[in-house]
């Protein structure tokens, strides 16, 4: 048996929407999100909220490792019972949000993959907390809302906060589509599967903590233009965020989803050498 709703059904369970449970029962998107996952045979996988263990019996079929961290201890005698055949994954019940990756990955922490169908409400969160860690992934391959999806590919002219931040770590490209019908119960949205492929070095030549300090400043206040929003974030006069924009050859009236991640690191180029000069 592996029909999500019968699963359920006959361990006496139901999906929890507060836990963002929209388990997948079409198998072909199940191989399909494998397929993107896994590259080679000799590949660590955490998976992200294994539910019932679809896409953690597909991964692991086809990684050497699966470590997959759910916080629904309920759903234990169905991950137990499904999963008994495969000697190569590991459950681990806590919350993604304050596992630090490295310890959950143990040997594999330097060289290991993402593969998940995460709860949609916590996206960002998640993409933040691997992205950040100083055990990253190598490769991140994620079922989010296409909304979602959409905004980490997004191209200057309709950046955010989450594109900035998602892009100075990784390349994003969305490799799959999927309706609702694929999901049980059907979300209300449209899905994507994301795949993150992580950079060894950024992108671009600015200090990382000063980058996000000046990227946070600048998408602080909604539809304002660059010089407002980063007086305000940074603290400063607005002339004198006007002064450092000019300093890293951008037009202080620009619109902060208009900058590309070059732009932003010459502001943080110019901003950490007026902190350094000031000091
Ligand atoms: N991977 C399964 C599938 O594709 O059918 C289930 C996906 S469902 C969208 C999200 C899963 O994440 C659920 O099993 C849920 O219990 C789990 N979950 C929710 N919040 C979590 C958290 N903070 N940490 C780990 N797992 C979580």
């Amino acid at each position: 048996m592996t029909n999500p709703r019968e699963m359920l059904t006959a361990y006496g369970l139901s999906p929890k929407k507060a836990l963002g449970q929209n388990f997948l029962h079409d198998p072909n998107a199940v191989e399909k999100i494998a397929s993107i996952g896994v590259q080679s045979a000799d590949e660590a996988v955490l998976e992200i909220g294994p539910g019932v263990g679809a896409l953690t019996e597909a991964l692991a079929k086809r990684a050497r490792r699966v470590v997959a961290v759910e916080l629904d201890e309920s759903l234990t005698p169905i991950l137990h019972d499904r999963l008994k055949p495969y000697a190569n994954v590991e459950i681990v019940y806590g919350d993604i949000l304050k596992q630090d990756p490295a310890a959950v990955m143990g040997a594999d922490a330097k060289n290991y993959v993402v593969a998940a169908n995460v709860p949609y409400y916590i996206t960002s969160a998640i993409l933040r907390h691997l992205l950040e860690s100083s055990a990253k992934p190598r490769r991140l391959t994620i079922m989010m809302q296409m909304e979602v999806a959409e905004k980490l590919i997004a191209k200057p002219g309709d950046m955010s906060l989450l594109t900035v931040s998602v892009q100075y770590y990784a390349k994003a490209q969305i490799a799959a589509k999927f309706p609702p019908a694929v999901f049980f119960p059907r979300p209300d949205v449209y899905s994507a599967v994301v795949r993150l492929d992580v950079f060894e070095t950024p992108p671009v030549d600015a200090p990382e903590a000063v980058f996000f300090q000046v990227a946070r400043a600048g998408f602080s206040q909604k539809r304002k233009q660059l010089k407002n929003s980063l007086g305000s974030g940074l603290h400063i006069e607005t002339a004198e965020a006007a002064a450092l924009c000019i300093t890293a050859g951008i037009d202080p009236q620009r619109r902060p989803e208009t900058l590309t991640l070059a732009e932003w690191a010459a502001l943080a180029r110019a901003w950490e050498g007026k902190s350094s000069a000031a000091i």
